[in-house]
């Protein structure tokens, strides 16, 4: 008897080992191992333009571990699955869950379409440590706070799945198929994406090197290491993740093999935040377009293209945010303790929507990913859930002088500011003529005066936020 055709449905799971559904998918006969980009179904969370390039480098990994076999596909999923299970008998489809809002809805619907064609269907966890809806407070409510969530949630609940060996043996199918990679065309047309690939070996290898590379040298002073982005101290896992080149299980456990301490305490704490903005989107579809603090609604955001437009450059003459924000451009990625400084810089300082940063990131950072990026800028602007208050403002001179003491990180990435000694590096427009003229530096033509000043437009913050105090939450 010839073996069944099954179809595993490759989606935020770009790997072969730890993958559930595929370790399913490939016990019940040959595998047509397809990927399907579906910009209709996204709609305004279509993938951004950095994402694109990763998923490109991303599917190109894959598909040599399958032999070139991955197929790829554009368009409606549920119309390519039909076509593929009309024309090569197809038994059954495998895939891990996505949990973006319009995935869910999406899959749901092709779930029930195919199910009601006798069509199996089978879904698995393959992307979270825990279901988004398993972790509820003993009343079976989700926690709405972090530490709780993780002290009395995580770590009281079921040990996280135990991650699967590569499958032993890849029956792939062979099919034919006009859309190759390069036509699904996720590579930028002018080629502002080349540096990037000095910084990342995309893949299920490279994300494996790399975590070798943080288990090595970095894991050992996470703790204290994670908010200081000259040193090397992160994982630089996320886009991995957000990718599934690499799943949280096989973190959580490669770092839990290493014994105890409080960095890798640490490290898994911050996986647990991941959970956590996961957890936060399931039960609030609108985390990513509504506050989820409803008086924020009426909260007076400022418009200024001009603020907008320099803080997306890097050139708002603040060096520890422009320093963040070129890291972003020129790496795709940025470091947490940075985006917390130029986040808060763009909600606090210039009053702009937390949207308009969120909407900068999903299209620039390579791990954009809606249930981070939308928690975690709610979180900066004050009104998410567990949201740091809207009085904490940071202060992006004080930051740098605590975060990036010798100054490393910001001569990294704004090099017109090299020769400032790190008295003045972190204030430019507080420093002698002559100590200006000595570094070559001339505020406004080499490096720009700060387009706001620190003091003035925090006080503005606090004034505008003072607005909300009469408001009652509903
Ligand atoms: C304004 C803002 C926007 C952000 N947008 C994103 C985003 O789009 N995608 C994204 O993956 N992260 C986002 N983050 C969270 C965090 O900055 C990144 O996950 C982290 O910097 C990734 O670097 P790393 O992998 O080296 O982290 P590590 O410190 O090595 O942490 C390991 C993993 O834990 C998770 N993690 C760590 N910190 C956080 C956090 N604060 N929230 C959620 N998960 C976390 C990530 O999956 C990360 O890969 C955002 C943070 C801020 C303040």
């Amino acid at each position: 008897m010839k073996p069944a055709i099954v179809i595993h449905w490759f989606r935020q799971d770009l790997r072969l080992a730890d993958n559930p559904a595929l370790t399913a998918a490939v016990q019940q006969g040959a595998v047509i191992p397809i990927y399907i980009l579906d910009d209709d179904n996204a709609g305004a969370h279509a993938m951004g333009a950095a994402s694109r390039w990763w998923l490109h480098h991303s599917l190109q990994a894959l598909n040599d571990a399958l032999a070139g076999k991955l197929q790829v596909f554009r368009g409606e999923p549920l119309t390519v699955l039909q076509q593929l299970i009309t024309e090569h008998k197809v038994k059954a489809v495998y895939w891990n869950r996505c949990y973006e809002p319009w995935r869910m809805q999406r899959d749901a619907s092709i779930k029930a379409t195919l199910s009601e064609q006798n069509i199996s269907v089978k879904s698995y966890n393959g992307s979270l440590l825990w279901e988004p809806w398993q972790i509820n407070k003993k009343d079976g409510t989700p926690y709405k706070v972090f530490t709780p969530f993780y002290r009395k949630g995580c770590l009281n609940a079921e040990l996280p799945r135990s991650p699967l060996p590569m499958p032993e043996s890849l029956p792939l199918a062979k099919i034919s198929n006009d859309t190759d990679l390069a036509s699904l065309g996720l590579l930028p047309t002018l080629n502002w994406a080349d540096p990037f690939s000095e910084h990342w070996h995309i893949g299920e290898q490279g994300a494996h090197d790399r975590f070798q590379q943080f288990l090595d040298e970095g894991l050992s002073n996470y703790k204290k290491g994670r908010d200081e982005p000259a040193l090397n101290c992160v994982s630089g896992m996320s886009p991995h993740l957000h990718f599934g080149e690499v799943s949280p299980n096989q973190l959580w456990y490669a770092v839990r093999s290493m014994g105890e301490s409080v960095n890798i305490e640490h490290f898994c704490s911050e996986l647990a935040w991941r959970e956590f903005s996961y957890q936060l989107l399931y039960h609030n579809p609108n985390l990513p377009t509504e506050n989820l603090q409803k008086k924020f609604d009426h909260f007076p955001w400022q418009q200024n293209a001009g603020h907008l437009a320099a803080w997306q450059r890097g050139q708002t003459g603040i060096p520890m945010v422009d320093a963040g924000m070129r890291e972003l451009w020129q790496t795709g990625y940025m470091h947490n303790r940075v985006r917390m400084i130029v986040g808060s810089f763009l909600v606090k300082n210039l009053r702009l929507s937390w949207h308009e940063g969120e909407r900068w990131f999903w299209d620039t950072l390579l791990d954009a990913d809606l249930a981070n990026n939308s928690a975690s800028w709610q979180w900066i602007a004050g009104c998410g859930a567990d949201a740091a208050p809207y009085f904490r403002v940071f202060n992006p001179v004080t930051q740098g002088e605590k975060f990036d003491a010798q100054g490393e990180y910001i001569r990294r990435f704004i090099p017109e500011l090299g020769k400032l000694p790190n008295k003045y590096l972190f204030a430019p427009w507080q420093a002698p003529a002559e100590i200006l003229k000595q570094a070559g530096v001339v505020l406004g033509e080499t490096y720009p005066q700060p387009i706001v000043d620190l003091k003035l437009s925090r006080e503005a913050a606090l004034e505008a936020f003072s607005t909300l105090k009469a408001i009652s939450q509903p």
